[in-house]
């Protein structure tokens, strides 16, 4: 996803680094001590606008949550719609997420969301999908031994590619939803912005797979 660049982004980003990580190899093992208190760490990769996160973070106070993403102009419109009404367990990340296992300590981040992650349909590009064999082992170091990635995708393509890159990993499926807003999970489901944007035009597959140990 090519976005156009936001002028204010760049200085907008350096007045808020309270929120937002631009160094984040220097926090490596120091996460905690971004929040107000320590506990569990969940972390979106490829956050976008930051809808998903910023909510996640309200109805889930007891949980820590980083939201990482690539794109400077994106990254600064998520930051300002968190600062309507910040919460003190979301922190922001202007990074590569698929260096995750260059900034984390192994094991421990508790959970991984992948939230329509751009599909990169070309075969010659797989290894840009975020999950890839080469992503899943670096999600693997970090991961806790229990602890699970959650993706979710309008693509049927880049869903049907992901559960065969999970199988072929040796990952275990804890749930598979190939229309997720017409099963009982939506109840308690968080929408993303792309959700939200193409759900009315067809379903939203989700899984939730976790690494053998
Ligand atoms: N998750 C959001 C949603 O569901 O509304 C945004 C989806 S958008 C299609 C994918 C986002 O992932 C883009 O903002 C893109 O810049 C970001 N992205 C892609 N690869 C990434 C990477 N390796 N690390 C961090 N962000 C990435």
């Amino acid at each position: 996803m090519r976005v156009r660049k936001k002028p204010w982004a760049a200085s907008f980003i350096n007045d808020h680094q309270e929120y937002i990580v631009l160094e984040p190899k220097n926090y490596l093992g120091k996460w905690q001590s971004r929040f107000a208190k320590e506990q569990p760490l969940h972390v979106e990769i490829g956050t976008g606008k930051g809808q998903f996160i910023i909510e996640m973070a309200k109805q889930h106070p007891e949980i820590n949550f980083i939201g990482i993403e690539l794109q400077e102009s994106v990254i600064a419109t998520a930051l300002r719609t968190f600062l309507e009404a910040p919460t003190p367990n979301l922190q922001f990340v202007l990074t590569d997420g698929g260096d995750v296992n260059e900034f984390f300590n192994q094991h421990e981040i508790e959970k991984i969301y992948l939230n329509f992650s751009d599909p990169w349909p070309k075969s010659r590009h797989a290894k840009r999908r975020l999950t890839s064999p080469g992503f899943l082992k670096s999600y693997q170091e970090v991961l806790q031994e229990d602890g699970a990635i959650e993706f979710k995708t309008d693509n049927r393509g880049l869903f049907e590619y992901s559960l065969i890159s999970f199988n072929n990993y040796g990952m275990s499926y804890e749930y598979v939803s190939l229309d997720l807003h017409n099963s009982p999970e939506a109840v308690t489901n968080v929408e993303t912005e792309y959700e939200q944007k193409f759900s009315p035009k067809g379903p939203i597959y989700k899984l939730v797979a976790k690494f053998n140990s």
